[in-house]
């Protein structure tokens, strides 16, 4: 444990998809189970905090350093634990990211992430948020069935999937700072062709709805709630909506803007400056309010 090689004042601005400035004050890239069991006991013997990364497409990072333990999460494993005539447990590893799951998921026939098709990140990082499709509603904690996870002790547990209280944008992780280790699915068998035919249409609406293959961290505030949305007498929850309605598609501060193609989507041009986005932000949370008398709360996690 004491080996763990860990890098002191690393920049990890490539790891996060904002491409946002910062340093981690110690960093360690996990890439098996016990590396992950490593960092957590490291951290609590050197009393460090811990902060573990994904695929960092959720995050807008606009401290220039990250005090404590930045742990990149490399594990990737893949396992099939039962397969039968129409469905098939497999156990997939939080470092694992989602795209090259869904690619296997499709070839192979395994029916249940195929509207996922286009988000970024981990499979860990996804249960964290229960990350979402619209078209039609999916969730990525849908077909879990149970899951290891590392505790604030650095013991391992195993939990089900009603542990992780699943909702919009939520699990019990974003409070009890558990880490997944593995995530364990059931999933059905289906048709490779149908499955990439339902991929290809959620990409497809991804492409035409929102800025692709540039720097974000993907929708930047949380939708209203329908209540909000009926005392508004509005027709949609969606946050870009009411961004897009208080004028401010294309608003730029510095290197960052609200994406004139879908404005819950703030865009790094490149080398933006953190305090420009903090500004930005500022902006677009102030003129909705006036405009709404809403506040927005974020779904990105700001720190
Ligand atoms: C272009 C783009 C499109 C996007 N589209 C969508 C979309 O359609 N739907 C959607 O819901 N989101 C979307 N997002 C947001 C983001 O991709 C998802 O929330 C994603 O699942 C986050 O995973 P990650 O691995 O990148 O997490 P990170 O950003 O690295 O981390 C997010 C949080 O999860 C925690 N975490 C990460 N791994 C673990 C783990 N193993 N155990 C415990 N906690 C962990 C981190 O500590 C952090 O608090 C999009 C983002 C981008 C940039």
């Amino acid at each position: 444990m004491t080996n763990l090689k860990v890098e002191k004042n690393k920049d990890i601005s490539n790891f996060l998809t904002l491409k946002t400035r910062v340093k981690a004050e110690y960093f360690f890239d996990a890439k098996t189970r016990q590396d992950l069991i490593a960092a957590k006991k490291y951290s609590l013997k050197n009393d460090l905090s811990m902060f573990l990364l994904g695929g960092g497409s959720n995050l807008a990072i606009t401290k220039d350093a990250l005090a404590g333990l930045t742990v990149k999460n490399d594990y990737r494993e893949l396992k099939v634990l039962e397969d039968s005539p129409d469905s098939v447990i497999v156990s997939v590893s939080s470092g694992y990211p989602v795209t090259l799951l869904i690619a296997k998921s499709i070839a192979t026939g395994w029916g249940g992430f195929e509207f996922h098709q286009g988000l970024p990140g981990t499979v860990g990082g996804a249960i964290y948020m229960n990350s979402k499709w619209t078209k039609p509603p999916t969730y990525f904690g849908d077909d879990l069935l149970y899951a290891y996870l590392i505790d604030e002790k650095a013991e391992v547990k195993k939990v089900d999937r009603e542990y992780f209280q699943f909702a919009y944008d939520y699990s019990i992780l974003q409070k009890t700072h558990e880490i997944v280790l593995e995530g364990i699915f059931q999933l059905g068998k289906a048709d490779p062709k149908i499955l990439r035919e339902k991929a290809a249409f959620a990409l497809d609406y991804r492409k035409k709805t929102q800025p692709y293959g540039i720097a974000s961290s993907g929708c930047f505030f949380r939708n209203i709630t329908e209540d909000q949305k009926n005392k508004l007498k509005l027709s949609t929850t969606s946050a870009g909506y009411l961004i897009d309605q208080a004028g401010l598609k294309g608003r730029t501060i510095g290197n960052f803007y609200v994406s004139p193609v879908h404005a819950n989507f703030i865009i790094n041009r490149g080398g933006g400056k953190s305090e420009d986005l903090v500004r930005l932000l500022n902006l677009i949370r102030g003129e909705v309010e006036k405009k709404f008398g809403v506040k927005l709360e974020e779904e990105v996690i700001v720190i």
